[in-house]
């Protein structure tokens, strides 16, 4: 998978060189540049931002300078199609195909889903915004170019900039492509994950007793039944307390006969 990042911090991004994702570059499992938003300006200043239409506090990013950034890394002719003359929206992560992600707080939220989704993707391209964020023009213009574009918000609060919105998605996303975890397994079973999405059972290591705290008998009795058993039931019951949104969209297929009785 290819990534680029446009960022006025891409210094932000270095830390893409540790632990597993710098491993997966290693491995050329991906590919990750991260550009400087400002290398595409041309004035003296190195300007992304000029004050609100309409008035208001801060700034916002100039759609020009996003503009010529992400025509040259998407392999864009530059051109002047307005939004409402727009080609067929492509939504799919169809191979080869680029998409454009754009962190933005009033965005619908990023989820699981959208992380398993993107996973498929070939290359990735996200735009962090700064300020009071980017002009709205700017992904209107390219779904109305065709390119599959997306804003997500990572969660119901207002961060300074899109660069750790984009690292969480990043995070989500590529330690779900084959070959990126050390053990396949442990993605398999997690919380949000597959059809009956559901908060994860708790989980112990060893010792068994540890400042006078027990880990469940269940746990140790070598029944791996009983065991799976009181794990979809902690699931179940830590679902409903902590997230019961998530318990209401499970379908009648996601449960099991017991699961009815619990
Ligand atoms: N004026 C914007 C508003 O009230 O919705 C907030 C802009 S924020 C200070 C600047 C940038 O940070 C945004 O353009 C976006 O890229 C990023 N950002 C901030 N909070 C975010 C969140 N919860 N999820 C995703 N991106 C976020």
């Amino acid at each position: 998978m290819k990534i680029d990042i446009v960022s006025v911090f891409p210094e932000y991004f270095d830390v893409l060189n540790l632990s597993l994702f710098g491993k997966a570059q290693a491995k050329g499992l991906i590919e990750v540049h991260a550009h400087n938003l400002r290398d595409w300006t041309h004035d003296v200043h190195h300007s992304v931002d000029d004050t609100p239409v309409g008035g208001g506090a801060g700034m916002v990013m100039k759609p020009a300078v996003w503009a010529e950034c992400l025509d040259e890394l998407l392999g864009l002719e530059p051109a002047d199609a307005t939004p409402d003359a727009a080609v067929d929206t492509a939504t799919d992560t169809a191979a080869g195909k680029p998409v454009l992600i754009f962190p933005n707080p009033s965005a619908p939220l990023f989820t699981q889903r959208d992380a398993t989704e993107l996973s498929h993707a070939d290359h990735l391209l996200f735009g962090c915004g700064r300020y009071e964020g980017y002009d709205a023009r700017i992904p209107a213009y390219y779904r109305a170019q065709g390119v599959n574009v997306r804003e997500y918000s990572i969660g119901d609060y207002v961060l300074n900039g899109g660069e750790v919105a984009t690292s969480v998605m990043l995070e989500a996303i590529t330690r779900l492509i084959p070959g990126f975890m050390g053990n396949p397994e442990s993605i398999v079973e997690e919380s949000y994950t597959g059809e009956g999405a559901l908060l994860e059972h708790r989980q112990y290591t060893k010792p068994a007793q540890w400042r006078g705290l027990n880990v469940p008998d269940v746990l140790l009795s070598g029944d791996h039944g009983k065991v799976d058993r009181f794990r979809r039931d902690e699931a179940l019951t830590r679902t409903n307390d902590i997230r019961p949104d998530l318990i209401e969209q499970l379908g009648c297929k996601a449960l099991d006969k017991a699961d009815r009785k619990t």
